[in-house]
């Protein structure tokens, strides 16, 4: 096939026909929506070989990776399909948000494609869709399959297109109400900046970009199962996943065996044609690629230790490159994601465990992350710790299945909610509050050299963590309490006192439902999948008008249940109060630091706070979009902006999502013997 990249005016058509289609969409039945969806989950069942033929030709995939590349689509397509007619939007108010601009990766051109297209169709959007610009045919296509099976003209505008231009051009068009993006931190991080200076914003994003996986191996592990792991987790799709196995720790005492055993493996590697059934890895997907690879491979030559590299074929010109296990004597060497088929190697001492953990937790990334122990403490303590999205234990760490292992990380990882997770498609839709208030914006005041502008968050991020570790039942008692208090507060209009209790009391139920336990996800017998619920750390909640007192105790209460701290700005005719209030929770029982509250002039700098986690901020704010640009002028991971006024959907914004997979079969031998004292 042939392609032509987009003009500007052929950018144009596309987000006018989306734009054109919304009403008729969004007016669609639900199981309507949902049964188009399920009808293209069959079409490309039906057209699995040539769709796998595809991504082998233009993607270089190799026949079991395309196999894994279409049943993953199809989930995507059935899991949104079911997850929006269960969620059943339109009957609690929750409306579609318009166009959704979907930017997709070459990595998993029909998976990830498909997984953002029809999430955003679930949810009653349209879309423009900007495949990866080398992976446009398999997205050409999938969207004539589309057309096949009856989805509507303008429905989804796809656009082959340059990235940049397309960005530069609809990023800051106002038809464009949410984007969805999955590719480089850079990429993302540009796409939050400009999102974040349109007269409309906050305009969601929902970001999955890169990570600096870590697995970590000690001396009780099945070395078997170790080699097995490392190699699909780090060299099967060439390492172009984001997923993929980076940086592998071995524990001393261990490492030589394991090494010269991941190498034995190695040497079984064939790199070739994927179009043969014997060819384990394919090329890398450009020559642009495979020159950042040569690079990387210069500065570790200069900077590690080559252990091994594979053979690749001899032919004429190709993007081949083959795979390498280095060793480097720590992590802080590798200062970006190099996307390729590189393990690095780093050996530890066993009693440095922790701070291994923590130098992972350093380096800011956090999507995956593995261990193999026999020791269930240590993999315990490895899953709480590491601040990774997806953790897997004692198995590989690649291969997120939608709805057992839901996909996505957070810092420079992301922004969640998780791809095929119970969460995503709340993003996508809204209670059009926002929207309400585009007019009538004021700038945050500037900090000068008013009171309270030098505040920072170190005392607040301490307090979070003390608090978090206190577990859910102390929480939840000490805000009961502070309620309990508050509901003999004398100056109250007794009605909406009453009306606001009631609600953050159904707020605190809620809340103890949903964490009492991770929720366990369905998956094949000798697994174990749950989904987790950990707190963001520091939250900032602006108080800006006394008509949104209640609903700013409810984001105040719902943020503190979660394990979270919540510093409030507030401006001078609020301060009183709430400065009262926070000497009520004081007494309750609540730790000191933990709420607090500062002059609204304190903004400028806390919004830039290196502890910040996230700013909750009423959806009809006049500061809103005073907030949001300045977030976005942060430096590193894209901070959320919690506007929705709907409580479960503010809960779940003040919390991060930990898919963890175990497999409960490799614990080969009787490994209780091991933690005993004697
Ligand atoms: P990679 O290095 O994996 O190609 P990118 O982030 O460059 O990652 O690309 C991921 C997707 O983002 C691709 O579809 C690409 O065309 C698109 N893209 C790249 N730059 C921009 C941009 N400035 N605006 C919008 N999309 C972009």
């Amino acid at each position: 096939g042939t392609i032509a990249l987009a003009d500007a005016a052929t950018i144009e058509a596309a987000a006018a026909a989306a734009q054109a289609a919304f009403a008729g969409w969004a007016a669609t039945p639900i199981t309507e929506r949902a049964n188009l969806l399920r009808g293209l989950a069959t079409a490309l069942e039906q057209h699995r070989d040539e769709l796998i033929a595809i991504c082998c030709k233009e993607a270089g995939k190799t026949i079991p990776d395309g196999v894994a590349e279409v049943r993953e689509a199809v989930d995507f397509l059935r899991y949104y399909a079911a997850r929006a007619e269960e969620a059943d939007f339109a009957a609690r108010g929750l409306g579609p948000r318009g166009v959704v601009l979907c930017i997709s990766p070459w990595n998993f051109p029909l998976a990830i494609f498909l997984g953002q297209v029809s999430a955003a169709l679930a949810a009653g959007n349209t879309v423009v869709a900007k495949p990866a610009e080398q992976t446009s045919l398999v997205a050409l296509r999938t969207l004539e399959l589309m057309r096949d099976c009856g989805f509507p003209p303008g429905v989804v505008a796809l656009l082959v297109a340059e990235g940049k231009a397309v960005g530069e051009q609809l990023v800051p068009d106002p038809r464009i109400k949410a984007v969805m993006f999955t590719g480089s931190t850079g990429v993302g991080s540009w796409l939050a900046r400009q999102l974040a200076s349109r007269p409309d914003a906050p305009v969601p994003l929902v970001a999955e970009t890169g990570g600096q996986n870590c697995m970590v191996v000690d001396s009780t592990a099945l070395p078997e199962q170790v080699v097995r792991d490392v190699v699909n987790s780090g060299f099967q799709s060439a390492g172009q996943r984001c997923s993929a196995l980076r940086v592998l720790f071995l524990q001393e005492d261990i490492a030589d065996k394991v090494i010269e055993m991941i190498i034995g493996a190695m040497r079984e590697l064939r790199v070739g044609d994927p179009a043969l059934l014997s060819t384990d890895i394919g090329p890398v997907i450009d020559q642009k690629a495979l020159r950042g690879l040569e690079d990387h491979v210069r500065y570790l030559d200069a900077t590690g230790r080559l252990l091994h590299r594979c053979d690749i074929p001899e032919t004429g010109e190709h993007t081949f490159f083959a795979p390498r296990l280095y060793e480097i004597s720590n992590l802080s060497l590798l200062e970006r994601e190099v996307f390729g088929p590189i393990v690095h190697v780093v050996r530890y001492r066993a009693e440095a465990f922790d701070e291994v953990l923590a130098q992972i937790n350093q380096t800011g990334f956090g999507l995956t992350f593995g261990i193999h122990s026999r020791i269930e403490e240590a993999c315990m303590r490895a899953a709480d710790r590491v601040q990774a999205g997806n953790i897997y234990v004692n198995r590989n760490m690649i291969g997120a299945i939608v709805g057992v292992q839901p996909f996505g990380g957070r810092g420079l990882s992301g922004t969640g909610p998780k791809a095929g997770g119970p969460q995503y498609l709340s993003r996508l839709v809204t209670t059009g509050e926002e929207a309400e208030n585009a007019a009538g914006q004021r700038e945050l005041p500037a900090a000068g050299s008013r009171p309270g502008a030098n505040q920072t968050l170190a005392a607040s991020n301490t307090a979070a963590r003390l608090w978090a570790r206190r577990g859910l039942n102390e929480r939840v008692s000490t805000l009961r309490q502070f309620l309990a208090s508050y509901a003999r507060r004398p100056e109250e209009d007794q009605l909406v006192l009453e009306h606001t209790l009631t609600a953050v009391r159904d707020q605190l139920r809620y809340a103890v439902d949903l964490l009492t336990a991770p929720k366990s996800l369905p998956g094949p017998t000798g697994e174990s999948n749950s989904l987790h619920l950990e707190p963001r750390g520091c939250l900032l909640l602006l108080l800006d008008d006394d008509r949104h007192n209640g609903e700013y105790l409810m984001a105040a209460v719902s943020a503190l249940v979660g394990g979270n701290s919540v510093t409030a700005l507030a401006t001078e005719e609020l301060l009183p109060e709430w400065r009262a209030l926070v000497t009520a929770m004081v007494s309750a029982g609540l730790p000191d630091s933990l709420f607090c509250v500062h002059p609204l002039a304190a903004a400028d700098g806390l919004l830039l706070d290196p502890a910040l986690g996230g700013v909750m901020v009423h959806a009809r704010s006049r500061h809103l979009h005073a907030v949001a640009q300045k977030l976005a002028t942060r430096e590193g991971p894209i901070l959320p902006l919690i506007s929705c006024v709907a409580p479960t959907t503010l809960l779940h914004q003040t919390l991060v999502e930990k898919s963890v997979s175990i497999d409960t079969t490799a614990a080969g031998g009787n490994a209780s013997l091991m933690t005993m004292a004697n």
